[in-house]
């Protein structure tokens, strides 16, 4: 093995690995280095695809005692069988992990199993998995190292009782009652997976929405739906400590955001989804002059950091801490090390939450536009009135278009339904063209979709929906 590289990147997630396949493609000698022992890093082992996997067999198990019996399909006996359940999830990602790395021979990427150090610039020190040390000398160093769970200060998590979202995918028995800390997108898709499976689930939030960040109307029509699914939320309120002195029972302290009265609510297992924070542990950045700001966050500018040759991608740089994000990312900072334009739109990332219904958004939310002032106009379009989601009992959810008020420029979608997180891409293409909303309203699309409803709503933006 060669010992000297065009680019090393220290992180086998999707920023990393996409950088990596990308790098090899464009005939540069690359080196990964991982140290968790699987590529594919936090999304593929511990993030993305578990969390789908278990959503997509609960979802079933829901579906077959609540639905089934409508549709006219008579079950019986229908069990959870844990393990079962938690083996294939753990197939999916073996599969996944094991896939990236035929991507890596396929592409002439060295993967080099270990934690790696930035030593200086140009040389990456591994402490290799297998025993004993390695100095990778290279041209440019890419910094993939993703994020790590935020702690609550006071609450130790334990991966048992109290647990972060690793620990909440591979619980061994349902909890009776769960509580989550966070109402963002780690606490709505694990609480819907143990909601399904028969936990009594209870949201505690600090602010006083679910989702901050995605539009208000949606986040507003996702708490409604979710509430009447059996969630119970409970907004403006914040944990103050967790007892976990007797084994059989946590009792979480909580009060109001704003002060008042204490309460003490009971739990088998607490799930503490707070956020994600940058993770640079022990990466020697020192050593380069890279300082991270307060919040661990690397800055970068088109993928540069401060140091010369030293390149940032993915969870922890800027942005949104999204799987497709860091993809984007590693390939366009592939391409710029490679002397090519690498480029990413930041306007047109989308962000789904795969409830059911799936809530899915791109672009300018309808607050920011009446923050900024600037002039919009709105479609709206219900799934109540598209045929396909009345046929196939999904009517709950809506989708909103929303789009310049001068030039009809499409600035932002915003969805909740079933599959809206498939249908938000039509909507990103016709972003990335900086499409009209008359663009879609005119686009022929087949009958009798989910995808309709979009069309109906874009036709919104000036008046003229027809089918509600
Ligand atoms: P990571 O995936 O975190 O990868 C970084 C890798 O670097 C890790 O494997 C780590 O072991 C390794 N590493 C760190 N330091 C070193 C070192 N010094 N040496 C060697 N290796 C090192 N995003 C979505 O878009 N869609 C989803 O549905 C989704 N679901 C999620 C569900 C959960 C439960 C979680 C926790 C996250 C989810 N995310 C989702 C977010 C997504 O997983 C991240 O945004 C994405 O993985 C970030 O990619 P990354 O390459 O920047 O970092
Ligand atoms: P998040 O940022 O989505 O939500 C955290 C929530 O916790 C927020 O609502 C916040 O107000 C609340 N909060 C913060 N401090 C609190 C406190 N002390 N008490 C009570 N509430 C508090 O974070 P997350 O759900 O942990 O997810 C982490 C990251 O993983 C996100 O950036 C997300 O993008 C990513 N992720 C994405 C997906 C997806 O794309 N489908 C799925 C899971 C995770």
């Amino acid at each position: 093995m060669s010992d000297s590289f065009d680019v090393v990147i220290i992180g086998g997630g999707p920023g990393g690995y996409n950088c990596a396949i990308r790098a090899g493609q464009l005939g540069l000698r690359v080196a990964c280095i991982e140290m968790r022992g699987t590529l594919g890093g936090t999304c593929l082992n511990v993030g993305c695809i578990p969390s789908k996997a278990l959503l997509h067999a609960s979802e079933l198990y829901e579906a077959a005692n609540t639905e089934f019996a409508k549709l006219g399909i008579k079950t019986s006996g229908v069990e959870v069988d844990l393990p079962v359940m938690l083996a294939q999830k753990d197939d999916a990602v073996d599969g996944l992990t094991k896939g990236v790395e035929f991507l890596f021979k396929k592409n002439g990427v060295e993967y080099i199993k270990g934690k790696g150090r930035i030593a200086s610039a140009g040389q990456v020190e591994v402490e290799l998995a297998e025993g004993g040390s390695q100095t990778l000398s290279t041209k440019h160093i890419v910094i993939a190292t993703g994020s790590e769970v935020t702690p609550l200060p006071g609450v130790e998590i334990d991966e048992k009782r109290v647990v972060s979202s690793t620990g909440a995918l591979s619980l061994e028995k349902i909890p009776g009652k769960l509580v989550l800390i966070g109402a963002g997108v780690i606490g709505l898709e694990l609480g819907s997976v143990w909601r399904r499976l028969g936990a009594e689930v209870t949201v505690v939030e600090y602010l006083d929405r679910i989702l901050p960040g995605m539009d208000s109307e949606l986040a507003k029509t996702a708490q409604r739906t979710l509430k009447k699914q059996g969630m119970e939320f409970k907004l403006g309120t914040k944990v103050t400590g967790i007892d976990s002195s007797d084994p059989d029972l946590l009792k979480v302290a909580i009060e109001p955001a704003a002060g008042g009265d204490a309460e003490t609510i009971e739990a088998d297992t607490v799930l503490v989804c707070i956020g994600r924070r940058p993770y640079t542990e022990g990466l020697g950045l020192e050593n380069v002059g890279v300082q991270p700001d307060q919040r661990g966050v690397i800055a970068n500018n088109h993928f540069q950091t401060s140091a010369e040759n030293v390149w940032v991608v993915g969870d922890c740089t800027h942005g949104p801490m999204l799987a497709h994000k860091a993809e984007d990312e590693g390939v366009a900072c592939a391409e710029r090390i490679a002397g090519k334009a690498g480029h990413v739109n930041y306007g047109v990332i989308p962000g789904v939450v795969y409830t059911a219904p799936e809530i899915a958004s791109v672009g300018l939310t309808e607050d920011e536009l009446k923050e900024s002032g600037r002039k919009y106009k709105k479609g709206k379009f219900p799934f109540q009135a598209n045929s396909r989601a009345r046929t196939n009992h999904t009517t709950d959810g809506f989708v909103k278009i929303l789009a310049d008020a001068e030039t009809d420029e499409i600035l932002g979608a915003h969805m909740i339904g079933a599959n809206v997180g498939e249908m938000i891409a039509e909507v990103c293409i016709a972003m990335e063209f900086r499409a009209a909303s008359e663009d879609l309203a005119r686009t022929c699309h087949p009958h009798p979709t989910l995808t309709e409803a979009v069309r109906q709503a874009a036709m919104g933006v000036e008046g003229w929906t027809m089918q509600a």
